[in-house]
């Protein structure tokens, strides 16, 4: 079995050197990371509530929502207190009445159950209400460092061009993508690569806009960067 360093990750008869691909993508993540105040904490709680309030919605958008949220709600006990109609009020302008009776629900069951605390295991995580695969590897991989691969829209962009496969919206629950995404995963530094990928997906490999691969980390191991590149020339 090769080391991480020395692994080969291949699709589509294209193989990546992980050790390489790993530190790229790390060395570019350390100069370009966003700092948004959940990726200040590694509080489970504030994690939860960040991870619930990004879904579907734009970072920009949540950061005051998320900062007033979390000084006027500092823990799950302070939370229990509050009100439906006060949970409205605070999360009114992202919309959305779903995310407010979700957090409704996991505040009974985590004060319920698990006397205020989040649970931290896999399996306790996805029995919260609303708690989807991505959510639950969010909390554990930001909150405890653990390797746990993200699957969304965005990280599974990256690894269709990186391997030169079609990338499709249903792309994210697929297996082959999934195993890719747990195969390149950075086992020393999880958190931190996991916040690198995301801030590729938003600042490189775009979704709305052609990918600026001149600008890109990866574009030496980039199937689609390569080929584009060729094609230009
Ligand atoms: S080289 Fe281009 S397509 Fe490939 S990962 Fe980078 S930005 Fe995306």
């Amino acid at each position: 079995m090769p080391t991480g360093s020395r692994l080969k990750v291949e699709a589509n008869e294209h193989a990546i050197n992980k050790g390489h691909f790993v530190k790229l993508l790390l060395t570019w993540g350390q100069q370009n990371f966003r700092e948004f105040p959940w990726r200040l904490t590694t509080d489970p709680y504030k994690i939860l509530i960040s991870e619930v309030m990004l879904h579907r919605t734009q970072a920009v958008q949540v950061v005051p929502v998320y900062e007033n949220f979390v000084n006027q709600y500092p823990d799950i006990l302070s939370l229990k207190e509050a009100s439906k109609e006060e949970l409205h009020t605070a999360l009114f302008s992202l919309g959305l009445r779903w995310r407010i009776d979700l957090i409704y629900g996991m505040i009974v069951e985590i004060v319920g159950k698990w006397g205020g605390s989040v649970p931290l295991e896999r399996d306790d995580l996805l029995a919260l209400p609303g708690v989807s695969d991505y959510i639950a590897n969010a909390v554990r991989c930001f909150s405890q460092n653990l390797p746990e691969p993200l699957a969304d829209t965005n990280t599974v962009r990256i690894v269709g061009r990186l391997f030169g496969l079609e990338v499709k919206d249903s792309s994210r629950r697929n297996k082959r993508f999934r195993r890719l995404l747990e195969l390149l995963i950075d086992h020393k530094q999880p958190r931190a690569y996991n916040y690198a990928l995301l801030d590729l997906a938003d600042k490189v490999c775009m979704k709305k806009r052609p990918p600026d691969c001149l600008h890109c980390p990866l574009l030496e191991m980039c199937r689609t960067g390569l080929t584009a590149m060729i094609r230009e020339s």
